[in-house]
């Protein structure tokens, strides 16, 4: 029933006009009681690390150029890398005034300081596939442009990697595959996927880093048997729901349900008051029936929401976390918890 409510509902939004999307997208967060909330049995003391009521956790999809080189939405991919260095050290500092723990999940091309011409060689190439992105030819082998983030720091950012792991805070670094492959079994075959995981696990471990979380590309998902084998816990995914409690897959590993996006359509017209508002509603429900809440953005965002909703977002979901109710913290750290607990 809901999924049928769901394709009327979506059928409609396509057919009116983009200045009403704003509105309707308004309107399907009261009539459908957002956000939804995916029930369990588990003991509400037992889910938190410090027997907090609900939780928060933020994701950042870290990808740079690589993101925005084969999408139909007209952005250009390289002022996309250049937005996020512009914002990368504001939303470092923003990170730390609050004391709030993140994961960014990153293309593990940015960990490199450079590569050459047949660096890459070894692995293999995916087949063309001309639905959603319409990607019917070439491959990011011909975006790769095999010199060093001096030369090109949209394509590689290993001092934004080092950002991160320098900041007073210990965020997680987690994974949003190699060269920001669409994951799906459809159009990812498993070689392909065991490549890009093999070949971000050689580039993280100069630094330190198991990659631990997944965030796949673009809404895709599927090659959990890959992330399996590597060692993967927990990956994000939309789901029928915004809020629940991380549960298992099929394969056993942990799905945590994404709740949605900090970057409204600017579009919308919504008011940073009401998009904060709704940002709050979200927080309250999932204190209220003990789930997390899984917010993410692209750290290319436009700085509207960096100046206007950033501050106020997390200066709530901070003074929750002080009065005890709320647990803020990374995809890695509560399957760390769910594992040694044994909680699911
Ligand atoms: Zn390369
Ligand atoms: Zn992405």
């Amino acid at each position: 029933m809901r999924k049928l409510l769901k394709q009327v509902y979506g059928r409609a939004r396509n057919a009116m006009p983009a200045s009403s999307h704003g509105y309707m997208t308004r309107m399907a967060f009261i009539l459908g009681n957002k956000p939804n909330v995916r029930t369990d049995g588990i003991d509400p003391l037992e889910k938190f690390p410090n027997q907090e009521k609900g939780g928060l956790i933020i994701s950042a999809d870290f990808e740079m150029a690589w993101a925005w080189r084969y999408t139909k939405t007209g952005d250009d991919h390289l002022q996309k890398g250049q937005a996020e260095r512009e914002n990368f050290p504001q939303i470092i500092r923003i990170l730390e005034a609050y004391d709030i723990p993140i994961t960014f999940a990153t293309v593990g091309h940015l960990f490199l300081d450079s590569c050459s011409r047949g660096d890459h060689d070894w692995m293999s190439r995916i087949p063309h596939f001309d639905d959603h992105w319409q990607f019917t030819e070439g491959d990011w082998f011909d975006h790769d442009p095999y010199s060093d983030f001096r030369a090109d720091p949209e394509w590689y950012a290993p001092d934004l990697i080092r950002m991160i792991l320098d900041s007073k805070v210990s965020h997680e670094i987690g994974s949003h595959t190699f060269s920001h492959m669409d994951f799906s079994y459809k159009n990812c075959p498993a070689g392909v996927a065991a490549d890009e995981i093999n070949a971000c696990i050689q580039a993280a471990l100069p630094y330190g880093i198991d990659l631990e979380s997944m965030v796949y590309p673009g809404g895709t998902w599927g090659n959990i048997e890959v992330l399996k084998k590597n060692g993967f816990k927990i990956y994000r995914k939309s789901c029928d729901f915004e809020l629940s409690y991380p549960f298992r897959d099929e394969h056993g590993l942990l799905v945590s349900s994404s709740a949605g996006c900090l970057e409204h359509n600017l579009n919308y017209g919504w008011s940073a008051d009401y998009f904060l508002g709704r940002l709050r509603r979200y927080i309250d429900k999932a204190i209220k029936t003990n789930t997390i809440v899984h917010l993410w953005f692209h750290p290319s965002l436009d700085s509207y929401f960096l100046r206007n909703i950033f501050p106020g977002f997390l200066d709530y979901a901070a003074r929750k976390r002080d009065s005890g109710d709320l647990w803020v913290g990374t995809m890695k750290r509560i399957a760390k918890h769910i594992e040694n607990n044994n909680i699911v």
